[in-house]
């Protein structure tokens, strides 16, 4: 019966029911079909023509699988993002999974100008998971997309895991579905595995590739992390905040009293401070201007839906919210999910996010 059928791609119950929700498939297909290696549309849509749907995830049942990965032995992969670090953390991972050892995984390392050194960026990403009290047993850095550090990956989960299951967990959009793909091709026995026959999911959402040796690789829903710019935006906006390419730095040279727009998605006034420069690190494509503080509110207002987009004219879109900062040390202002532009030391500034959306402050990665 159609309780019984999951999405291969995405683990969601196939329902024909609601286009909106996860794992809808058109009753005909789902009636006519023989196959038992199903798609729902979303995931269909998304193979064959990079289309990416929206569908709410359901965060609860999310939280159940993280709990009951607790009431078990194995080893837990944490993906996140490097790029956007704050957006890529679970809140109180460490009590739902309890006991078990986590091994972190930085993915998108590709974004990194390559004049920065992997060992810097190795030191950095312990010191920020060391920030949020986790202590794992590894942490590697990968590019899911560009396939590397997915060998020495796969070595450290062999050599951790003593043959049991491994759960795979992240927020939406760290690249969890994509490093589970790179993990499948880097061993065609999986890839194999995953093309030619069905994997049946839980309740949960869970979808379980067996492991050679024994246990499996369960790739887990991600969990949707409120105060994602993410969440704001449609999917023809998205590719602003998960850039594809290596980041270009942008660097200004601004005096005080100036101010830079990030598109619509973010403002930095330099209010007070000697002149110095200002690098962004954003999607290569994104709009930066530069114009005068005193200038500042009336452009914002003038070209909103123009010039300062996206957001495209959305009547929904969050109104942006000021936050004063002072540094002590060059830093880097973290506009999370859309990058950060790092700024001189000893600087009053104002930084702008839609309301909702976490500011960070940290000394400069770069
Ligand atoms: P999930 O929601 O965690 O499963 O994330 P996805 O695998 O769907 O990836 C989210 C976005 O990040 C997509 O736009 C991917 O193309 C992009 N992405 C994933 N991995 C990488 C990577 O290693 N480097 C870069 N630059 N982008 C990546």
């Amino acid at each position: 019966s159609e309780n019984e059928l999951f999405c291969v791609g995405c683990g969601a119950q196939l329902q024909s029911q609601d286009s909106k929700l996860a794992g809808f498939v058109p009753a005909s297909r789902l009636q006519q079909t023989q196959e038992t290696d199903l798609y729902c549309q979303r995931c269909f849509r998304l193979r064959h023509y990079n289309e990416v749907a929206e569908v709410p995830l359901d965060n609860a049942a999310f939280q159940d699988l993280l709990t009951s990965i607790g009431h078990q032995d194995a080893l837990v992969v944490y993906v996140m993002d490097i790029f956007n670090f704050s957006g890529s953390v679970i809140a109180n991972l460490r009590k739902f999974i309890q006991h078990n050892p986590v091994l972190v995984v930085g993915n998108k390392i590709d974004l990194i100008p390559s004049s920065y050194h992997v060992n810097k960026l190795q030191n950095w990403l312990q010191n920020q998971v060391k920030q949020i009290g986790l202590k794992p047993v590894a942490t590697q850095l990968v590019s899911a997309k560009k396939l590397a550090g997915i060998d020495e990956l796969m070595t450290k989960i062999e050599n951790l895991r003593h043959g049991l299951d491994v759960y795979v967990v992240g927020s939406t959009n760290v690249g969890k579905s994509t490093l589970i793909n790179a993990i499948l091709q880097a061993n065609s026995d999986l890839k194999d595995l995953i093309t030619t026959s069905n994997y049946p999911g839980t309740t949960l959402n869970e979808i379980r590739i067996p492991l050679a040796g024994g246990g499996d690789l369960v790739d887990t829903p991600g969990i949707i992390h409120a105060g994602q710019i993410a969440n704001l935006l449609t999917p023809q906006e998205l590719k602003y905040v998960a850039p594809q390419t290596q980041l270009h730095p942008r660097i200004f040279q601004l005096n005080a009293q100036q101010t830079l727009f990030l598109a619509g998605l973010g403002r930095l006034d330099f209010v007070e401070g000697e002149a110095g420069s200002f690098v962004a690190y954003v999607d290569n494509h994104l709009y930066i201007h530069r114009t005068k503080l005193s200038n500042a509110d009336q452009f914002y207002a003038a070209h909103r839906s123009d010039l300062l987009t996206p957001p495209q004219k959305q009547t929904d879109f969050p109104d942006l919210v000021a936050h004063d900062i002072t540094t002590t040390v060059k830093s880097d202002i973290v506009f999370s999910g859309l990058g950060w532009v790092t700024v001189p030391k000893q600087v009053r500034l104002k930084a702008y996010l839609p309301a909702g959306i976490k500011l960070d402050v940290r000394p400069a990665l770069i």
